[in-house]
């Protein structure tokens, strides 16, 4: 009996198959993607500013699916003292992926990937801050993503920025960015993993320092034409501008509480007992 229905199952899944296998549109006829978002649309991004008490500054964001926490340590000590430097701070930038963070378990050895993220994201940092302010010093900045759905270099770049203006390091400007590709023929902003994975994908990270637009990190996988180039600076341009506001916002957020918090309302004494 068993075994019939598992055959009777079997057929009308066959029967359903051809529609299951209609091609999905990365971009439908009303101009949505699979997800619902629009080409220029990012996805939700949640910043909370000073989430780690030890760290000099520290920031909690959600991008999507993409959760990532960074602390910043310093301007510190330079050690060992040799990697000092006696002109400018070196800033040390750390990237990892929480073995749990991706469906296969990720190896908890920091792999190539791991340090070349680290690498370009100090780089972009380095042009950031005014390093020359703190010779013989470091500045550490470690960021872990807990949970990815791609695009998790500039979602660990906006979070760190963040954490790096909430330690008071200063900068020129708070790096933003985003990442702008192709997925079936389509420019769009803010890739997803199953958009990452589309056939003729191209993603590119950018990030820039937004008030004066200078590009501090661009990564290229996949190739554009010239016009394609142009469409997607444009709309990764757009989007950043948006993710600066947000930046700027989570921060203004934690200080105007820290504010009220330290400015008590004044309070009017009644029967020996305090009442606000
Ligand atoms: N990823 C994974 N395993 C890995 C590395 C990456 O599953 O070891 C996933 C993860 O979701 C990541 C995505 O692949 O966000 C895209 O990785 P990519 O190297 O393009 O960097 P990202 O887009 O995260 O900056």
């Amino acid at each position: 009996m068993a075994i019939k229905k598992k055959e009777e199952k079997e057929k009308t899944e066959k029967k359903k198959s051809p529609k299951s296998e209609e091609k999905l549109e990365y971009v439908n006829k009303q101009g949505k993607r699979l997800d619902g978002r629009t080409v220029e649309e990012t996805r939700p991004i949640k910043i909370t500013v000073g989430v780690v008490p030890s760290a000099d500054g520290s920031c909690y964001l959600e991008w999507g699916q993409n959760k990532v926490i960074a602390a910043v340590y310093g301007p510190r000590e330079c050690l060992p003292k040799h990697t000092a430097s006696p002109y400018k701070a070196v800033v040390r930038y750390t990237y990892r992926m929480a073995t749990f963070s991706v469906p296969d378990r990720k190896n908890p050895r920091p792999g190539r990937r791991d340090v070349e993220i680290s690498k370009v994201s100090a780089e972009a940092f380095e042009k950031a801050i005014f390093t020359e302010k703190f010779p013989n010093t470091a500045i550490d900045i470690f960021v872990e993503v807990l949970d990815s759905n791609a695009g998790t270099r500039i979602a660990a770049l906006t979070t760190a920025s963040v954490a790096l203006a909430d330690a008071g390091i200063p900068m020129r400007d708070l790096v933003a960015g985003v990442a702008v590709g192709r997925a079936d023929g389509h420019i769009i902003v803010d890739l997803n993993k199953y958009e990452e994975d589309a056939p003729d994908a191209v993603d590119m990270p950018i990030a820039i320092l937004p008030n004066s637009e200078e590009i501090v990190l661009l990564q290229m996988d996949g190739l554009f034409s010239k016009k394609e180039w142009q469409q997607a600076r444009q709309l990764a341009f757009a989007a950043i501008k948006n993710v600066h506001a947000l930046q700027k916002q989570a921060l203004l957020k934690k200080y105007e509480n820290s504010e009220s918090a330290e400015k008590p309302e004044k309070t009017e004494k009644t029967n020996g007992s305090d009442v606000q």
